[in-house]
């Protein structure tokens, strides 16, 4: 998948799961961080190492885990690190939110080719949903749909989480007394 389709996809995915923009733009910066950090751990020689050790979920889901524990898993708050009273949980949880983004960056690969399971060295999980465009950089047709049908499924969620079926409900009859 290509920077632009992590970003977004990543981002999506994790302001519709928790609502919280601080914990989705965590997630965006971390997102594309298992492909750059092959050009710093292997330089020229990245595509002999491609989706391997960096693209293994494990360390990641690890690292995140253990950032959510410090963290007490909370969702981080813009408002408390601003207020400084106590915000390192907060803090704490930005960096798991920032490793969750390292881990939805896989689970993103799996869905266009095949990243490691539990052997770091051999990809072998993966299925083709979509297939990548063959120009490095271009998003293809396929995975714009992919990136797409993540930002929608994601806005409904997070329209869900806004608005309880009630509050939807006044909403709309407002709308309706207003006209
Ligand atoms: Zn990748």
């Amino acid at each position: 998948m290509t920077g632009k389709g992590h970003r977004i996809s990543t981002f999506a995915f994790v302001i519709g799961a928790t609502g919280s923009p601080l914990a989705a733009v965590m997630s965006f910066l971390g997102s594309t961080f298992p492909d750059s950090s092959e050009y710093t751990f292997f330089g020229k020689r990245r595509n002999r190492y491609h989706r391997r050790y960096t693209h293994w979920f494990i360390p990641w889901l690890a690292l995140a885990y253990a950032c959510f524990e410090r963290s007490g898993w909370i969702v981080p708050r813009i408002s408390a690190l601003v207020d400084g009273r106590g915000a390192h949980r907060d803090v704490w949880a930005c960096a798991g939110f920032w490793f969750m983004g390292c881990v939805l960056h896989i689970l993103e690969d799996a869905f266009c080719g095949t990243v490691p399971f539990l052997r770091p060295w051999k990809r072998d999980v993966g299925i083709h949903v979509f297939h990548m465009s063959k120009k490095i950089g271009e998003m293809s047709w396929g995975e714009k749909n992919f990136v797409l049908c993540c930002a929608g499924i994601s806005f409904i969620a997070f329209m869900i989480r806004t608005f309880t079926v009630n509050s939807f409900l006044e909403f709309c009859l407002n709308i309706w007394r207003n006209i």
